[in-house]
């Protein structure tokens, strides 16, 4: 059993839907379950639409329907099809468009709370994405099982940002790898086709999600659950490298990382896999394998429970579009525990994460991704007891395992607002 995940950029358009038809033909033998991502920038489309619908500015929500309508045309015409199921492609798209216009409707009259709105309607991305992917399957012979990932992933309520229900998640999980294998001719390689980053809330039944760039997460969710022997994430890169290539030309390819190297990386922001995805692969000693699409032979990089050489890669990660939240306790009393403890229960509960915290006897800076849905909120609980000052406009750079030499190369020049030091690991909070 392996779970593949094809991220945004590998189903952005009909030449990267026909090649991961190809991929899974020619590397998915065997029982397979696969976990698709919206296609190419949908997702930051939706985001747009959903804050036209929550600021009531309905023709420009519709004006963004359009677009979305367009660009997945854009993507499917020019599929190798016959001019019949080109038209049942369209088709596809038509209901599912219908049903995002229709929930919108719904939603509107009912002026849902916008994190609430967010996960009812960003979720369409990857809905339209994995029907079009599956029914471009079925018109090329390819078995293979759709099945709704909110039917599988039972989460809480934490919207934008939800938490697993692990116990039951994996017995659906099991339950419907089961029914679907039995109901599967023997020896015929079967495949399961669903969504990343959603789930359902158990309680509500509403849809929720795990945080941008999720699906990494599903397919590790599932592949715990299945007890999988391997995840492949197939990305438009040969592999996790020591830098963004974008900002450091230099940046190159880590053959293999341990889980915790892995961990550690995707946590200080290293955007190539979600930060949530190690932790249940690890648990089961599953290794994850990160391949390129393009390039499908090379080796890419794998990640798993390698012998600790002791030796871990110097590597840079650049989270950008943070805030630093400096607060300082209004009646001069300590931060202290209790202190702490509400911060951190206000950050818990809007699913806001502190990616850098110091305290002192009076105050508490934090260093947050800059999402005012998530931080206002935040502000809002904390304004009670302490005052605020808040600085945009910021990156937080971390430097692990890098000799001094480097370091001071890597922040020639930078304004340096806030540092600190553990271990290996070195974090700047720098102006912009
Ligand atoms: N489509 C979602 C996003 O872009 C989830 C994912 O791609 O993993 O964030
Ligand atoms: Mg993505």
């Amino acid at each position: 059993m392996r779970v593949f995940k094809f991220g945004g950029a590998s189903v952005q358009d009909a030449e990267g839907i026909a090649r991961v038809h190809r991929l899974v033909c020619k590397y998915g033998e065997g029982p397979l379950w696969m976990v698709v991502s919206a296609m190419g920038k949908t997702t930051n489309q939706l985001e747009t639409l959903v804050q036209a619908v929550h600021r009531d500015q309905w023709p420009q929500a519709m004006e963004i329907l359009g677009q979305l309508h367009e660009a997945h045309q854009a993507r499917i015409l020019p599929l190798p099809v016959n001019t019949t199921d080109s038209k049942r492609l369209m088709n596809v798209l038509e209901d599912w468009m219908a049903k995002l216009k229709a929930d919108l409707e719904g939603m509107r009259a009912k002026q849902v709370p916008y994190n609430c709105l967010y996960d009812q309607i960003v979720v369409y991305g990857e809905l339209i994405s994995t029907a079009l992917v599956s029914a471009y399957f079925e018109i090329q012979g390819f078995v293979h099982t759709w099945v709704d990932a909110g039917d599988l992933l039972v989460t809480d309520a934490t919207w934008r940002d939800a938490r697993i229900q692990w116990e039951e998640t994996v017995s659906k999980v099991k339950a419907f790898d089961a029914l679907h294998r039995g109901a599967a001719p023997p020896n015929s390689g079967t495949c399961v086709l669903t969504q990343g980053f959603m789930g359902q809330d158990a309680v509500s039944g509403l849809r929720t999600t795990l945080g941008r760039e999720g699906s990494d997460f599903t397919a590790s969710v599932l592949a715990y659950a299945l007890d999988a022997q391997e995840v492949c994430v197939w990305k438009d890169v040969a592999g996790v490298m020591d830098a963004d290539p974008r900002l450091f030309p230099m940046a190159r390819i880590l053959p293999s990382l341990t889980y915790r190297e892995a961990v550690e990386m995707t946590y200080y922001g290293a955007s190539v896999i979600h930060p949530r995805t190690i932790q249940p692969l690890q648990n089961k000693g599953i290794p994850l394998r990160v391949r390129s699409f393009l390039n499908p032979d090379e080796g890419g990089t794998v990640i798993g429970e390698m012998q600790d050489q002791g030796r871990f890669s110097p590597c840079v990660i650049v989270k950008k579009n943070q805030c630093l939240l400096e607060l300082v306790s209004k009646d001069f009393s300590f931060v202290g525990e209790e202190g702490l403890a509400m911060i951190y229960k206000a950050l818990y509960d809007q699913g806001l994460k502190a990616n850098l915290a110091r305290h002192t006897a009076v105050s508490f800076s934090l260093c947050v991704d800059n999402d005012p849905y998530k931080r206002l909120p935040v502000q809002d609980i904390l304004l009670t007891n302490f005052g605020i000052q808040v600085t945009e406009g910021l990156s937080l750079w971390t430097l692990m395992h890098q000799s001094d030499k480097m370091r001071s190369g890597l922040l020639a020049g930078k304004q340096i607002l806030f540092e600190q030091h553990l271990g290996n690991v070195d974090q700047y909070v720098v102006v912009d």
